[in-house]
């Protein structure tokens, strides 16, 4: 669903990630691990449209995507969930869900997606009318998480989705990314969390000062001592 070739990127004409190639089927979790300041963001960045690469191709069902804007990005499927809930603080949780889900099917497809996510997420309910700034940080990242999902994009592109999360919901979060995988979507995600993105994600690549230093089955990774390593910078 999503490959990606050669992809060098970065600010101005200054190269963060370089050489960067990867593969997400439909149906999959990819983990994208690194220590702070190896290029994870700005690898997902350049994935999602929001900043253009240097080199290489971004491809989505294969469509070339490579060099599109966000919004070019977005109609061909992707989705990218940054952190910092960014989400519309005037409006109602309910009308956020309703903009966000403005591309996908029918009124009642929304209405019955929206329903099965406010079970998962009953604060969603219970503040449904409420302005979305009167939530929390961590319900506004919620609520950023459930628009994505709303979207049915193909690829998902989840910047450390858990950040802000209190520790309870976290396992809720990452089953939500496995059934949306489990749907046909394809994920990246980027998180902090080595052992708990590995358990939640089919394959998983290392980041070091740009580069893939890693890749690999995430189950494999889960006691590979080079990740270790990787992080405290050999
Ligand atoms: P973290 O886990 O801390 O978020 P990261 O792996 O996501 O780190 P990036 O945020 O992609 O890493 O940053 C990689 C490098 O790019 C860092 O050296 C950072 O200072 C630099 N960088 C990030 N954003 C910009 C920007 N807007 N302009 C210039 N350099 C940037």
């Amino acid at each position: 669903m999503l490959s990606v070739e050669a992809l060098t990127a970065g600010y101005g004409r200054i190269p963060v990630v370089s050489d960067i190639s990867m593969e997400v089927e439909a149906g999959r979790i990819t983990a994208v691990l690194g220590a702070n300041g190896a290029g994870k963001t700005t690898l997902v960045k350049a994935l999602g449209g929001l900043i253009r690469p240097m080199a290489g191709r971004v491809l989505i069902a294969g469509r070339d995507i490579t060099g599109a804007d966000p919004s070019t990005a977005t109609r061909a499927g992707v989705r990218l969930l940054l952190d910092g809930h960014r989400v519309f603080p005037d409006l109602s949780v309910h009308d956020n869900l309703k903009i966000a889900a403005i591309t996908t099917g029918s009124r009642r497809e929304f209405e019955l997606l929206c329903d099965e996510y406010f079970e998962v997420f009953p604060i969603l309910k219970q503040k449904r009318k409420d302005y979305a700034r009167t939530l929390s940080g961590g319900q506004q990242q919620i609520l950023a998480l459930t628009q994505a999902l709303l979207c049915q994009p193909k690829v998902l592109l989840c910047d450390e989705p858990s950040i802000g999360i209190a520790q309870a919901l976290i396992p809720t979060i990452l089953k939500e990314l496995r059934n949306f995988a489990s749907r046909g979507g394809a994920v990246v995600l980027v998180e902090q969390q080595i052992q708990m993105s590995l358990k939640v994600s089919d394959t998983a690549l290392v980041m070091d000062r740009g580069s893939i230093r890693l890749s690999g089955l995430a189950s494999d990774l889960m006691s590979d001592d080079r990740i270790r390593k990787i992080y405290m910078g050999n």
